[in-house]
Formats: structure tokens, C-alpha cells, sequence
């Protein structure tokens, strides 16, 4: 491809995807995070022109505008990874490397180094990309696969402006200031290209990838206290019935004792606080691989994986006491609430889901029968 058809490929490319991103901006969320890439693709166009005419500028801006314009852009791109990763992020992340660049431009303006200026803004270039990947590879991002194809292209990018550096230090000196006005025009702008397809495509991937996710975990969720719902609840507990094994799992079904006391003494919004504070407090007792779920109203339940029957009944004791020793700031005096417990112990085979809910369901009525507060264990089902 010749450089004529090559630049206005980039150009079309960029303006392309920073249309899509504006119009995305308006629908999906983070909507900076879209802006951002909007900007950074806006700005690049202009950074672009100004490296292809970087001949016919005033040498001062020939100097000053095509790298910070690219240091502008990069920036953006930075910012945007950092917002769609939930990073700290301040709007001045955008600027900083564009602002790094003028001290350095202006330097080499003033010695006439076009050297100092070239090698000066790719390694600014080079470190702005290593940190956008860092962004990337946020934990945030754990599971999204298109995350891969957005730290590959930053990285071919990063290497790009490496060996910028590199030609600048051992090569016999940069045509000009800038980054294109040299003898490799056409390598420069063929990677641009890919750089810029690449980063759009993934980019929007990522995104949508994020918005999935986000949708998928609500799914799964029970809105006001964020334990699992009572459709997870199920799924995993189909999931351990499905599959005969001789690993044996506990289920606890527990329902809040005199509740209706809370609402009717203290307000609605105080018993919802209550829920709040007893699924912090039952979480923080359960291990990563325990289902603890809201199946509705006050009643909850909790599923342990891989569990002795000494030890079920460990935890469906130490949930217990954990629930009845919460203070609830929202009663004038001290004011506790308690539980009543189901449990259901074993392998699960040759079970069916509803007789299993029934028969744990059953125990814990014995357990409001007999008194409240305390833990009964299914008989063997
Ligand atoms: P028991 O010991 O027999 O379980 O008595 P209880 O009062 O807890 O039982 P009951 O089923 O009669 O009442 C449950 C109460 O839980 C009634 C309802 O108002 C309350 N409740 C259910 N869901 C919510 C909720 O999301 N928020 C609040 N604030 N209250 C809820
Ligand atoms: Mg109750
Ligand atoms: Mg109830």
C-alpha cells in the first residue's frame, strides 16, 4: 500500500471508531470510559495530520504539536482503561504525559535536538502503553477474554515505541521531531493501523464482555443484601444432586425468629437493615466455596460443599451464635435476634431437590417448636 492510501486508512479507521464510541457513550456504561476513547481517537486524527505535515509547520510547532497531540491521545486511552478497570483515576491522568512532552519539546526546540525531541516522546510513548497494560491486566478483568487482544495490542504498540527509542539512541538521528517524518514510514503507519482495528474492536468486546457480566452476577444476586438468590441457590444445589458422589454436603435452611417484631416495633427500613447486617455477619463466617442465599423474606440458606457432619453442625451452630450476638443500633436498648435452624447432612444421591427443601424445611419448624435459636437436623431422607 502506498503512504497516501495507508494514512487515509488510518484516518478513516479513527474516525470511525471514535464515532461508535460517542454514539456507545450515550447507551452503555461507563459512559467516560466511551468518551474517553472518543477523544483519544479525535485527538490521534489531529496528531496524525500534524505528523504527515510536520515538513510545513513553523519548526517550533513542528517541534511541540504532533508529539504532544500523540502523548494527548495516548493519555486518553490510559484514562479510559483506568475507568472501565474501577481504578483511581483523575481527568489529569489524561494530561500528564502530553504535559511531560512539552517540558521536553520545548527543550529541544530551544537546542534545535530533534533527537532529544523524538527520543524524548516515544519513551514517553513506550511508558504511557506498559502502564495503560498494567491497567488491563487489573483484576477487574479476570475472566473477560477479550482483555487479551487489548493488552496484545498495547504491548505490540509499547514495542513499536521501544524500538523508536532505540533507532533514535543508535540510529543516524530522526529526519525530524516527530515520529512519522522519518525513513520508516510505511512500517509506522501499517502498525498504527493494526493498532488502531485492534484496540476499537476489543475495546467495544471488552466492554460489552463487562456489561455481561455485570448482568450476569445480578442475576444471581439478591438486591438488598447481595447474598445469592434463591435461583443460585437452587442451580448449585441441582448441580450437587446431579452428579452421584460419595462426598457428602451440608444444607442449612435458617429463618429469623419474630421478625415481623422488628418491623412492626421498629420500622421497615430498620428490618431491612437488620437483613443487611446478618448476611454481613453469616458471610463472614462461611468459607469461598459455601452458598449462602436468600431464598425470601427472612429465610435463608447455605450450602457447604464437601462437608463432615461434625462440622455442618459446627457451622450451623457458630451461624447461630454469630446472628444472635449482633447488636442493632436502630433499638434504643440492646435488642438481638435470633434464628431457628434446619440441617440437612449427607451424600444427596437417589434424592430429589423438593423432598430434600422439604424434609430440611420440616427440621427447622421443629426447631421454632422447640424453642427457637437452636439447630435440628433432618432425619436421614
Ligand atoms: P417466626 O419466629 O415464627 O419466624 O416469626 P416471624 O415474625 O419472623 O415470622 P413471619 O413469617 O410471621 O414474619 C416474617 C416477617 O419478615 C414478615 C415480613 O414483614 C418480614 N419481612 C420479610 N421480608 C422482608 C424484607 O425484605 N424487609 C423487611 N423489613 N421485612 C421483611
Ligand atoms: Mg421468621
Ligand atoms: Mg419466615
Amino acid at each position: 500500500m502506498d503512504l497516501l492510501t495507508l494514512f487515509s486508512a488510518n484516518l478513516l479507521l479513527l474516525l470511525i471508531f471514535a464515532i461508535s464510541f460517542q454514539a456507545m457513550s450515550l447507551r452503555v456504561t461507563p459512559s467516560v470510559h466511551w468518551r474517553s476513547w472518543a477523544a483519544a481517537n479525535g485527538i490521534l486524527v489531529v496528531a496524525l495530520v500534524c505528523f504527515a505535515f510536520e515538513n510545513v509547520l513553523p519548526k517550533f510547532f513542528a517541534y511541540i504539536l504532533p508529539n504532544t497531540l500523540l502523548l494527548l491521545g495516548f493519555g486518553f486511552h490510559f484514562y479510559a482503561a483506568r475507568v472501565l478497570a474501577r481504578l483511581p483515576h483523575r481527568l489529569s491522568d489524561a494530561f500528564a504525559p502530553a504535559a511531560a512532552y512539552l517540558i521536553v519539546g520545548l527543550l529541544a526546540f530551544v537546542l534545535s535536538d530533534a533527537t532529544l525531541a523524538y527520543v524524548g516522546g516515544n519513551f514517553i510513548f513506550t511508558v504511557l502503553c506498559i502502564a495503560t497494560i498494567f491497567a488491563y491486566t487489573s483484576k477487574n478483568f479476570h475472566g473477560l477474554i477479550s482483555v487479551i487482544g487489548l493488552v496484545l495490542a498495547f504491548f505490540f504498540i509499547a514495542a513499536v515505541g521501544g524500538l523508536r527509542v532505540f533507532h533514535g539512541l543508535v540510529g543516524d538521528g530522526p529526519a525530524g521531531p516527530g515520529m512519522i517524518n522519518d525513513t520508516m514510514q510505511g512500517l509506522h503507519l501499517m502498525s498504527a493501523m493494526l493498532f488502531v482495528s485492534l484496540t476499537g474492536a476489543f475495546s467495544t468486546a471488552l466492554s460489552f464482555e463487562q456489561v455481561a457480566q455485570r448482568h450476569r452476577e445480578a442475576a444471581r444476586r439478591d438486591p438488598l443484601t447481595g447474598a445469592y438468590n434463591r435461583r443460585e441457590f437452587q442451580a448449585r444445589l441441582e448441580d450437587l444432586l446431579h452428579v452421584p458422589s460419595e462426598k457428602t454436603f451440608g444444607l442449612l435452611n435458617f429463618d429469623l425468629d419474630h421478625f415481623k417484631f422488628v418491623n412492626d416495633n421498629f420500622g421497615h427500613l430498620s428490618g431491612d437493615q437488620a437483613l443487611v447486617k446478618i448476611v454481613t455477619a453469616v458471610k463472614a463466617q462461611l468459607r469461598k466455596d459455601d452458598c449462602f442465599a436468600r431464598l425470601g423474606g427472612e429465610e435463608f440458606a447455605v450450602l457447604l460443599p464437601d462437608i463432615s457432619r461434625e462440622n455442618a453442625a459446627k457451622v450451623a451452630d457458630r451461624l447461630r451464635k454469630a446472628i444472635s450476638r449482633i447488636e442493632f443500633d436502630f433499638a434504643p436498648e440492646t435488642f438481638r435476634i435470633t434464628a431457628s435452624t434446619g440441617i440437612y447432612h449427607g451424600t444427596g444421591n437417589e434424592l430429589a431437590m423438593e423432598d430434600l427443601l422439604q424434609a430440611v424445611d420440616e427440621s427447622l419448624y421443629r426447631s421454632k417448636k422447640n424453642g427457637r435459636n437452636c439447630v435440628t437436623f433432618a432425619p436421614a431422607c
